[in-house]
């Protein structure tokens, strides 16, 4: 089983996404890393840069094998040659509707361009992907003898397409297990997800023969997007135990790349990488997954197969096992009766519709059970910032940081880059921001901003913390502010 990633082609084929260079590189070297078989670089007839940058994802060398896609035209073939690609990918269409109202061709007429095309190609180069555009909507008989010609002329693998996604995985397993009977050469299948059964026609290919599986990152891609990588692989290896090449461990990873290169956030929800996908709220959840994670996790597949985090969250399903476990971590010891008193107040505090943070749970804990909180480590004094049209984004600051004052100052790529920096510019532990996002809790330009962030600590610790406030320069710098006490709290009971 091989895994042909079209990210960099459909997948920028995605509207209102568009890779800069310099990020399409990245995403080759990141494919080729977690051990993607083969590339889509993209399509190069298409534009001056597609062209530029395809040959530079051939010219990295990769492991990969780097294929250019190409109508079935020599022109197209030839610029693909050019980029020095190691694999051509040519498609024709051959379904009715869009034979009639694309290229304008005969059945016959389709045929002999497949048959010239392919031959063509395999007098430039070692490898050709041959696709019948729309393979799903095209009559089975007709389909076949077009594979059939493409595998003679010499492609090396046949591609089926289903290009509207409008295929159900019973009939994509009867047209595969036919293909893969009659026509001499390795399948791959590219699968839409118009009605959301990309993945499952895609491992359903594999189930009647198919031996390689086009998919995208964060299923990018055309309209409703292609087979995600991270669920088709997954399902083939941890529920069909079938070996794909792909270093797991690193697809969570790759989905977050993606995701900041394409501005295209992950639901949290979203099988494998979404935020939720290993996380328990409910206190009968909770207390299942802290006996023993397989209890309400699919147990084949781990947050670790995956590069992901299993995450206990606050709110209003939250149970007292959850709770203790969290606060064990900042070696806090609630009493029973303490315990029930701080799950009644996230409840409550939940309810009221604010997400309970790390800060807020120990702040509750402290309160509930009379403790101190051993100073702040660090007290923000003054903060000045500037930003504008014509100057770089500044940020000063002056703070107590256990009871020393110390400066700093720092630019950043806009006011809360510089006021963040400038803050971690003056705390002496190693933290790095993890997640940040704001919402506005009224409507309005004078709405309240809550600022909700996330840290990590140098060991892999992540924290979470909020500030609010009508200057959202101003919440940020208190949840950061927050995230860095709570830290230096947990750091100090560790050393008690
Ligand atoms: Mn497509």
């Amino acid at each position: 089983m091989t895994v042909f990633d079209t990210t960099l082609r459909d997948g920028e084929q995605t509207p209102g996404i568009s890779f800069t260079f310099a990020q399409k590189l990245d995403i080759a070297r990141q494919l080729a890393g977690i051990g993607v078989h083969a590339i889509e670089a993209g399509f190069p007839a298409s534009s001056e840069g597609e062209r530029e940058t395809v040959k530079a994802i051939a010219d990295l060398g990769l492991d990969s094998v780097i294929c250019g896609l190409a109508r079935s035209r020599k022109e197209d073939v030839d610029v693909c040659i050019d980029c020095g690609v190691d694999m051509v990918h040519v498609f024709i269409p051959t379904s009715e509707v869009q034979r009639v109202h694309t290229i304008k061709k005969t059945p016959e007429e389709v045929l002999d361009i497949t048959r010239e095309i392919v031959s063509y190609v395999r007098d430039h180069c070692d490898l050709c992907m041959f696709s019948a555009m729309d393979a799903t909507r095209t009559g089975t008989e007709y389909l076949i003898s077009v594979f059939q010609a493409a595998a003679e002329a010499g492609a090396t693998i046949i591609n089926v397409p289903d290009t509207v996604g409008v295929y159900t995985p019973t009939a994509m397993k009867q047209l595969i297990g036919r293909i893969v009977a009659e026509v001499d050469c390795p399948v791959d299948v590219h699968c839409h997800n118009d009605f959301g059964l990309a993945v499952a026609n895609t491992v359903t290919a594999v189930e009647a023969g198919a031996s390689q599986v086009q998919v995208t990152v964060n299923g990018l891609g055309e309209r409703a997007g292609n087979a995600d990588i991270a669920q088709t692989v997954m399902i083939l290896e941890s529920i069909y135990g079938v070996r794909t090449g792909v270093k797991t461990e690193r697809l969570f990873e790759t989905s977050r790349l993606i995701s900041r290169y394409s501005g295209i956030a992950v639901l949290p929800t979203q099988p494998i990488v979404g935020d939720n996908a290993f996380s328990h709220e409910s206190g009968i959840h909770s207390h299942g997954v802290i006996a023993c994670a397989a209890t309400f996790e699919p147990g084949i597949m781990t947050p670790e197969m995956v590069g992901h985090r299993r995450k206990l969250t606050l709110g209003k399903h939250v149970g007292r096992h959850a709770v203790r476990q969290m606060l064990t971590h900042a070696h806090i010891t609630p009493s029973d009766s303490e315990i029930d008193q701080i799950v009644e107040k996230v409840k409550f505090m939940s309810t009221k519709g604010k997400k309970v943070t790390d800060a807020d749970l120990y702040e509750i804990a402290e309160t509930v059970m009379g403790i101190g909180n051993g100073g702040r480590a660090i007290e923000l004094q003054d903060i000045a910032i500037m930003t504008g049209n014509h100057v770089i984004p500044t940020a000063s600051v002056k703070a107590l940081v256990y009871g020393k004052e110390l400066v700093c100052s720092s630019t950043g790529t806009g006011p809360v880059d510089a006021a963040l920096k400038a803050i971690l510019g003056v705390v002496p532990a190693k933290i790095q921001l993890k997640e940040f996002n704001i919402e506005a809790i009224s409507g309005g330009s004078d709405a309240i901003g809550h600022v909700n962030i996330a840290v990590e600590d140098e060991h892999g610790n992540i924290f979470s913390a909020s500030g609010s406030g009508d200057d959202i320069v101003l919440a940020s710098t208190e949840a950061m502010v927050n995230a860095i006490n709570l830290l230096q709290r947990i750091r100090q009971a560790e050393e008690k």
